[in-house]
């Protein structure tokens, strides 16, 4: 598998001189429906995961190439603004078409510079193409609503797009996040200036000669890189009118503080901690294997990944076979048949995820399985760390506080459900949550009780399909409006309210009226 950026006319031929050394190619940006080679000399090394060989040099766009990006994002807006809602819809539609074709591309690109298995590579294209199929029917969620108020006097709104919009990805889904965004953002009738993570930005490319391709003209979308420099840029730059951020709290946190002093519409979601709750009149075998999979799938990596386990009661005798089931599971490259569980995504991720497992030691924990040092045979470079688990966890302990976003699994014990609720109520995430159960009765309690924006009923990884939106509460999300369904497209939009007086005759008109028109 090659990189993607291979695949893009190299428009000048000054790359880094580590990339020409290394003979990989450079990520471009793409301006104005061009794709160009930054003139920075600040460039990121993107390696791959498995196997640390270099795969593309990432740059730090530069302010002047940040400006010619939100330039064309705003001179396109003035004409895409205008263009039918059934016309962008119909470019949608071709997107959708282009992505279902390309697909095995654009996964077999996530594996190489994400680490993810192929198949979960695959699953990161489709979630991301649910949204883009929800782009392709906007039409009755862009409707606005009219009311006769008064005798010839009518008031009705009207949803108008916001101008130019800007996107900052994360590193752990780099097609589907991306598509969370610019679909929904275009298709209502905005431009974007998109960044997607400076770890993995080959499936954003890929999706951007597609959107080209599909008929998204020149300018309507554009892909910036970098990192802090590039946030930087997007929070202040007055004419972005909105961001939506996908990411760390810290990042989040300060993109929201920094847009948002800057009257910028920000989104943000932010960090998690879910917790499965196991009771013990569940389906034992099923539920095993859902906590197994959404554990340590995608390694661990997503950030609805159910990271936290309480056992109530009689389940806790369950977790040794949970050990059996994750001892089964395969670490390997992405790419490798039969692979469960990939690399991390840099060393200093997996050096984070081996310290958190160590507090957990040191703090009184139990460690039941001990991923670290894991060397998968001709891998022995990839940043992998194996299905761990830890049994005693207190919520008191670093490793219960906080995100380790690897392949742990810390394990509570709790008497009642109540007992799981509190303990899920007191942690200031509040992503997802599930419980496992085979009494309707405890799965209504938990759902009305617990305080999570996202609940699964023996499904471990909750994320709601569009026309309903990404709906994480509480600690993992700063902004209203939610990413996809009614939410997305709320957010995407502004409202323009009309009132309009249309008389018959302008004989009453007599004397000019001071007071305040109360329209009765
Ligand atoms: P990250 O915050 O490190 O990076 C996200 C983006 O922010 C990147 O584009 C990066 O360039 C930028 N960034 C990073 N540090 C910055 C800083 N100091 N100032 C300004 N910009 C900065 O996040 P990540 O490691 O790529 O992604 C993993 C995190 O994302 C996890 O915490 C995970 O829970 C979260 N996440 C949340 C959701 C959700 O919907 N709640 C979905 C996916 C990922």
């Amino acid at each position: 598998v090659r990189a993607f950026s291979t695949n893009y006319p190299v428009l000048q031929q000054a790359a880094s001189a580590a990339a020409t050394e290394a003979k990989v190619a450079t990520t471009k940006n793409y301006i104005n429906g061009e794709f160009v080679e930054s003139s920075t000399d600040r460039w990121i090394e993107l390696r791959n995961p498995a196997t640390q060989e270099l795969v593309t040099m990432v740059p730090e766009t530069t302010r002047e190439e940040l400006d010619a990006a939100t330039s064309s994002a705003q001179h396109a807006f003035k004409e895409w603004s205008q263009t039918s809602v059934l016309s962008r819809q119909r470019i949608m539609l071709d997107l959708q078409y282009l992505i279902r074709k390309n697909q095995d591309r654009i996964a077999e690109n996530i594996v190489l510079e994400q680490g993810k298995t192929l198949i979960d590579a695959k699953g990161d294209v489709f979630r991301g193409l649910q949204v883009v199929e929800q782009a392709c029917s906007l039409t009755s969620m862009l409707m606005g609503e009219k009311l006769t108020v008064a005798k010839d006097m009518e008031t009705y709104t009207f949803r108008e797009p916001l101008g130019v919009t800007a996107g900052i990805c994360p590193f752990n889904f780099p097609a589907m996040i991306p598509l969370w965004m610019f679909p929904l953002a275009l298709a209502t009738g905005n431009t974007m200036v998109l960044k997607p993570s400076e770890r993995d930005p080959g499936a954003s490319m890929m999706l951007a000669q597609l959107a080209a391709e599909a008929g998204v003209p020149k300018g309507v979308l554009n892909i910036v890189h970098g990192s802090i420099d590039t946030v930087n840029y997007i929070c202040d730059e007055p004419r972005i009118k909105a961001i939506s951020f996908v990411g760390s709290d810290h990042a989040g946190k300060h993109i929201y503080d920094r847009g948002g002093a800057n009257g910028k519409r920000v989104q943000a979601n932010l960090g998690a901690k879910n917790h499965g709750v196991i009771l013990p009149d569940a389906s034992k075998q099923s539920t095993l294997n859902a906590l197994a999979g959404a554990a340590f799938g995608a390694a661990g990596q997503r950030c609805m990944a159910l990271s936290t386990a309480i056992f109530v009661g009689e389940a806790q005798d369950w977790i040794p076979e949970l050990v059996d089931r994750a001892k089964a599971l395969k670490v390997s490259y992405g790419m490798e048949p039969d692979t469960d569980v990939g690399p991390l995504i840099t060393v200093q991720a997996k050096e984070r995820v081996e310290r958190l497992i160590q507090s957990g030691v040191d703090q009184g924990a139990k460690l039941l399985l001990d991923g670290r040092g894991i060397k998968p045979k001709g891998y022995e470079n990839g940043n992998f760390v194996g299905p761990t688990i830890i049994s005693d966890v207190m919520t008191n302990m670093d490793c219960y506080k906080e995100e380790i976003f690897g392949p742990v699994l810390v394990c509570l014990k709790a008497e009642t459900l109540d007992d799981a609720i509190e303990i899920i109520n007191a942690n200031p995430y509040g992503n997802g949550t599930a419980v496992f159960t085979n009494s309707g009765p405890n799965a209504r309690k938990f759902q009305q009780e617990i305080d999570v924006g996202q609940v699964g009923i023996n499904v471990p990884i909750p994320v709601p399909v569009p026309p309903f939106s990404f709906t994480g509460s509480r600690g993992s999300i700063l902004g209203d409006l939610n990413f996809y369904g009614k939410s997305g497209v709320q957010f995407y939009t502004k409202l323009k309210t009309v009132t309009s007086l249309w008389k018959e005759s302008d004989a009453d008109h007599t004397r000019s009226s001071v007071s305040m028109p109360t329209m009765h």
